[in-house]
């Protein structure tokens, strides 16, 4: 009985602890552990408005060309292995209360695309949109005006990558279960696409190149051509919209003219 008063008590004292802690949060206390060494040297305002968790003013303050160097900076720190250190559990409690993104990034599925680590960002940094063959839909326009038009993100970047295994498949005209309506909304890249000299198939990697940069182009227009909401806000400025093409071989990301 005295072991369990012993424990019961030490809880009580340990929970009288993290309550303080949580409070001295609250109030603005700085603690060692808030940030690991390479945050703490990146807290100008400037750099804290773009590489730390958004406050609503920091977000609004982004220019959507700044958004858009931080995130090639970014890559370029992904493809050097210098990604940023950071202290996720402290940015979870920051994020808690509300989210202010900066980006949305529309990628492809493949499991060798980490978007995050890919642009080195952390929680509360980017939204994320996902599909096999980085395409456009009803679905991904409504996440994207959520994004931009709700969230106040500044930038939408299509990502498009080397040997995508779905742009092979539209090339392929694979046909099964459900993969085949979604590769429908691939195959307009093929059919509309600028035009290709030499082999059209898969076994021929420039090719299946030109067709993913395609495909990449084709989701880009169609964000401007469907989206009355995003291309009112491209030109007026409050946003950029731009696609990229991703190199598994490197890690490398490059904007697509
Ligand atoms: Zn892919």
């Amino acid at each position: 009985m005295i072991m369990l008063f012993n424990r019961q008590g030490l809880a009580s004292s340990l929970s009288l602890v993290l309550v303080w802690l949580m409070a001295a949060r609250g109030a603005g206390v700085c603690f060692a552990d808030d940030l690991l060494p390479k945050e703490a040297a990146l807290q100008t305002t400037e750099q804290a408005a773009l590489r730390g968790v958004l406050t609503p003013e920091q977000q609004a303050a982004l220019a959507p060309q700044a958004v858009l160097d931080d995130l090639l900076a970014g890559n370029r720190r992904f493809v050097t292995d210098d990604l940023t250190q950071r202290n996720h559990s402290r940015r979870i409690r920051e994020a808690y209360a509300g989210q202010f993104p900066k980006a949305v990034i529309l990628s492809c599925l493949d499991s060798r695309i980490p978007v995050e680590d890919v642009f080195d960002r952390g929680i509360g940094d980017i939204f994320v949109a996902r599909v096999a063959g980085n395409f456009v839909n009803e679905d991904i326009l409504g996440s994207m005006e959520f994004a931009c038009h709700v969230a106040g993100a500044k930038l939408i970047m299509v990502v498009g990558h080397t040997h995508c295994g779905a742009v092979k498949a539209a090339i392929d005209d694979v046909r099964v279960g459900n993969i085949t309506p979604m590769l429908a909304k691939i195959r307009p890249a093929i059919e509309k696409g600028r035009p290709f000299e030499g082999p059209k198939a898969t076994d021929n990697p420039a090719y299946v190149a030109h067709v993913c940069r395609e495909n990449v182009r084709l989701a880009v227009e169609t964000i401007r051509e469907r989206s009355s909401i995003l291309r009112n806000m491209e030109s007026g400025g409050r946003i950029k919209i731009v696609g990229a093409y991703y190199d598994l071989s490197s890690g490398e990301v490059s904007l697509l003219p």
